[in-house]
């Protein structure tokens, strides 16, 4: 039996297109139109490989990367449409393994997937290594937070917001560039969220959240993980 790859995108003659070129290739097709029918076939099929829009009705293609890392070891390869995306796409903790941007040549796509699953799984990939930060470790392939060993209980909001900071230390993130990125492009309300969140993350990591030695906040602008 072939590689198991499951297409998520809503875009119905792409779907066709895709599934044309993998079939080919001898893979075991599956598809979904939308993120929620994304993870209920996931659960379903097991697909080794997910090719997964960003831009989808519903469910964003960030929600389901999130919830499918809970249950899959899927290799997932997202399609973006823009290129300001992929910084996004990749910073992110328990991120795609790849991306292609549209437009782009199903050949090429092909050649990406076959390379993917030729690379072991997380071998080469920084992103899925623990980052230790003095006494902290953040594993993001069991998305568990340690603080001098021991576990700290995080939701799962602060764990993407801690894995974005601590992905670029000393970076300073505006907290625009922290709702984009944590969020979501389509989250829309107030920047205080983000400082509400930080306050609760630094309850939780900090031994004197008034004066952190993790989370720095940079005055007028934003956040930063502290490089050391
Ligand atoms: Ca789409």
């Amino acid at each position: 039996m072939g590689i198991r790859i499951l297409i998520v995108e809503d875009e119905k003659n792409l779907v066709k297109l895709l599934r044309g070129y993998f079939e080919k290739e001898g893979f075991e097709v599956y598809e979904a139109l939308d993120g929620d029918a994304a993870l209920e076939m996931a659960r379903k099929a097991e697909p080794e490989v997910v090719v997964l829009d960003w831009m989808l009705p519903g469910l964003s293609g960030m929600g389901v990367l999130r919830e499918l890392r809970r249950f899959s070891q899927a290799y997932v390869i997202m399609l973006t449409a823009r290129t300001e995306e992929v910084d996004r796409i990749v910073g992110l903790s328990g991120g795609a393994d790849d991306y292609v941007t549209k437009p782009f040549s199903p050949g090429e796509l092909v050649a990406r997937i076959r390379a993917m699953l030729r690379r072991p799984r997380g071998g080469d990939s920084e992103a899925r290594k623990p980052l230790e930060l003095g006494e902290l470790t953040i594993d993001p392939e069991s998305r568990e937070v340690r603080l001098r060993g021991e576990p700290v209980n995080l939701t799962t909001l602060e764990f993407d917001l801690i894995s974005v900071l601590a992905s670029r230390p000393g970076f300073v993130f505006s907290r625009s560039r922290l709702l984009e990125r944590v969020w979501g492009e389509n989250y829309f309300g107030s920047d205080h969220v983000v400082d509400v969140h930080v306050a609760n993350l630094r309850k939780k990591i900090e031994e004197d959240p008034a004066n952190p030695r993790y989370v720095e906040t940079v005055r007028g602008v934003g956040y930063r993980f502290a490089k050391r």
